[in-house]
């Protein structure tokens, strides 16, 4: 199933960065087909208090909700499908869904976002983004005075647990894990600033409507809590980029430049599965934008281009 139209861009993700870009994309009368998955972090529970310009938070449902209808005032097409393969055909890219549904495109930008390792108990989705996050630069804020279990099994999620105290002095650290993976040197800082380190793994959750109230453990008792920091990690969605050649970094992040071009000429990438650090909406939205700008400026014949500028 498809057609021989040929797309300017092609976007995969319609979380912010790729709804960003193709905004942007479309505002540089670019043709336009974006394929998402619909899932996400845009897709929890959250309001997001550090967005500028909403001074009572924007719920990043409605957030992304509007941003769709801003795409889709312009000329931007949508198939609600993640694209399950992307190739290279010629001077085109061919994305296709998993029921066959394929597009050919000029350009890509991914903007496929990352998939979070949330702890996994019944009715988990409900609380991520009400009483469960995972991001300090986010959400630390939200926990003053408040009495959070951090769930963490190495020294980097023992040393954020640390930084909480910023925060509040009811910190404890549950490692969600059969063997215990923080070290004796951040166990020790743990120890001396009061931060209980549970080993022990999650049954479940006591709490309604999102809301936590503690957390049931394997070996049995409670931790109570108003919030729960999931700091288990998240593995990018970058196979697809991999599979046409994009370089990825260590950690599977696609690797771009400033311009968020990838090594691979044609294809771009924006948001948080370009990055490890800065995972917030304002660095997706300016990356989408980059990205569109820079695919744009790709698409110019070479007698349109300025010398100044790298193709
Ligand atoms: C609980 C929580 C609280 C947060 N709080 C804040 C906050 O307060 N402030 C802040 O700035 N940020 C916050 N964030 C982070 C913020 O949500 C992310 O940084 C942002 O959503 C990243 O945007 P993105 O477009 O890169 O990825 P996402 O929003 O994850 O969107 C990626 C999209 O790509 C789609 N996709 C994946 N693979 C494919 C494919 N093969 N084909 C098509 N589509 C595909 C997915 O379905 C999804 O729709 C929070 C996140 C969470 C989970």
């Amino acid at each position: 199933m498809g057609s021989d139209l040929v797309y300017d861009a092609l976007v995969l993700g319609g979380g912010p960065a790729g709804l960003a870009a193709a905004v942007q994309l479309a505002r540089f009368n670019r043709s336009v087909l974006v394929f998402d998955g619909g899932g996400g972090r845009s897709s929890y529970h959250q309001v997001n208090h550090n967005y500028l310009g909403f001074p009572g938070g924007i719920s990043i449902r409605d957030f992304r909700r509007a941003s769709r209808e801003q795409a889709a005032r312009l000329p931007v097409a949508f198939i609600d499908e993640e694209a399950a393969a992307v190739s290279r055909q010629g001077s085109c890219f061919v994305a296709r869904t998993a029921a066959g549904i394929q597009a050919n495109g000029r350009t890509v930008v991914f903007a496929t976002g990352v998939r979070d390792r949330f702890p996994d108990f019944p009715g988990w989705e409900s609380y991520v983004g009400r009483s469960i996050f995972w991001c300090i630069v986010c959400d630390g804020y939200s926990t003053r005075g408040r009495r959070i279990v951090v769930v963490a099994n190495d020294d980097d999620g023992g040393v954020t647990a640390l930084q909480f105290l910023q925060f509040t002095s009811h910190v404890t650290v549950l490692s969600n894990a059969a063997q215990c993976g923080v070290g004796a040197k951040v166990r020790g800082e743990l120890q001396a600033r009061g931060i209980r380190l549970v080993e022990d793994e999650i049954a479940g959750v006591l709490g309604h409507d999102g809301i936590l109230g503690a957390v049931q453990l394997k070996r049995g008792g409670t931790l109570e809590a108003d919030y729960l920091f999931s700091l288990q990690g998240s593995n990018p969605a970058s196979d697809l980029a991999a599979g046409l050649g994009c370089e990825r970094s260590a950690l599977g992040y696609i690797v771009t430049d400033m311009e968020q071009r990838t090594n691979v000429p044609g294809v771009f990438a924006a948001g948080d599965v370009t990055r490890d650090l800065a995972h917030q909406v304002a660095t997706a939205v300016h990356e989408g934008i980059t990205a569109a700008t820079t695919a744009n400026y790709s698409l110019y014949a070479a007698w349109q281009r300025h010398e100044r500028y790298r193709e």
